[in-house]
């Protein structure tokens, strides 16, 4: 029974080689190859739009001041490059962070023309995952280093580039998983009522977000049940829970049928209600930050909030290997359908002591790939 299970503390270990230590060189160099890196990927986005960047994000940001901001980026990473190179540390680092940039702007640097955009079906969302980077770091990265949970935890924890891969991957693929999800809406045609849709459509901007929270909150919550209670799924949503370090990386780590299947499973509900477009808008952003937020290595307990919403604690304790946790917390957005079908857990005061899964999965990208696939066939129990 739960008031017998007695919780632990989570101990983590400082990790003194992958800490980041000032005059070391280790801060500049990894700073000037991100900048360059992220430089050198949209200096090619400008100057192949139509195969890199994502059509319903071009029309949110003006892309002629963002090349105000790569501009920048781009003398950053020189910077950084040079003053990793001349603390004579590390100087493979500067080397690499200065070529990068070099080489972009060989390709054209940041002042390439922005026209009209010749419209391809699919397309590399190489802008949204830039900009997705950016805004994770800024805001999330650096909320975790003011307010951590664990204070030891280090940015370059354990399988951090197996995360950053992850979160690459989700970001490029974008327009291929919208129209995957659109295609497998319009399947649901025949249940389009125009008399709901009006009706939705007239209640207040607020009221439809929420209505849409909820529909979404109790499509999402039966599908990742399912694939935690059916025997054939859980290999593939096994991934997501293989991740043994939270932060705001780690929500990234998802087989590519999971992350497909449940955005192809919230487009039927949204698709369904018809709301105005701006209240599908406010609900994609509260969705896409709740996502990274409810991961990371954050000390809020939100305070009341979190008898409403889904936070970090909560799904902290949907990741513990630990018995009472396990097959708890599905909900994605708000705590009400855990509520309701008896899944909740949140021993009040208490986090997990230990994230993962019973049975440890590959920790391989390409080992996690074809880990359902394995544990079809028996290898794998
Ligand atoms: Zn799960
Ligand atoms: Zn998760």
């Amino acid at each position: 029974m739960e008031t017998e299970y007695q919780y632990q503390k989570r101990r983590v270990p400082l990790d003194r080689n992958s800490e980041f230590r000032f005059g070391e060189g280790k801060i500049s160099g990894y700073l000037s190859i991100t900048l360059g890196t992220l430089s050198l990927l949209a200096v090619l986005a400008y100057r192949y739009p139509a195969y890199l960047t994502t059509i319903e994000l071009r029309q949110v940001y003006d892309a002629e001041f963002l090349q105000q901001l790569l501009k920048y980026g781009m003398y950053f990473s020189l910077f950084f490059g040079l003053l990793t190179f001349f603390l004579n540390r590390r100087k493979r680092m500067g080397i690499t962070g200065i070529g990068l940039t070099v080489l972009g702007f060989l390709l054209g640097g940041y002042d390439i023309p922005v026209g009209p955009v010749e419209p391809v079906r699919l397309s590399l969302g190489v802008d949204w995952l830039i900009l997705a980077f950016l805004g994770s770091v800024g805001v999330f990265m650096t909320l975790e280093k003011l307010f951590p949970k664990y204070r030891n935890q280090v940015i370059l924890r354990d399988e951090w580039g197996l995360d950053l891969f992850y979160f690459c991957f989700n970001h490029l693929m974008i327009s291929a998983i919208l129209i995957y999800g659109n295609y497998h809406a319009s399947h649901f045609h025949w249940a389009v009522s125009e008399s709901v849709q009006q009706a939705v459509q007239s209640v207040p901007l607020l009221i439809q977000v929420c209505l849409i929270v909820i529909c979404a909150d109790f499509v999402l919550y039966w599908e990742h049940r399912l694939y935690h209670e059916v025997r054939v799924l859980w290999p593939v949503h096994a991934v997501h829970h293989s991740v043994e370090s939270m932060d705001w990386l780690a929500g990234s780590r998802g087989h590519f049928i999971q992350v497909f299947s449940e955005r192809a499973m919230v487009m039927v509900p949204l698709y369904l209600l018809g709301a105005d477009q701006a209240a599908l808008d406010i609900y994609v952003a509260f969705a896409a930050l709740q996502a990274i937020l409810i991961h990371c290595n954050l000390r809020f307990s939100f305070g009341p909030l979190r008898y409403i919403f889904v936070t970090p604690q909560f799904h902290h304790w949907h990741h513990s290997s630990e018995k009472p946790a396990i097959d708890t917390n599905y909900s994605a957005h708000t705590v009400l359908f855990d509520r309701v079908f008896n899944t909740y857990h949140m021993p009040e005061e208490h986090w997990p002591a230990e994230y993962g899964t019973t049975v440890r999965l590959p920790r391989s990208y390409l080992g996690q790939l074809l880990y359902p696939v394995q544990s079809l066939l028996g290898r794998k129990r």
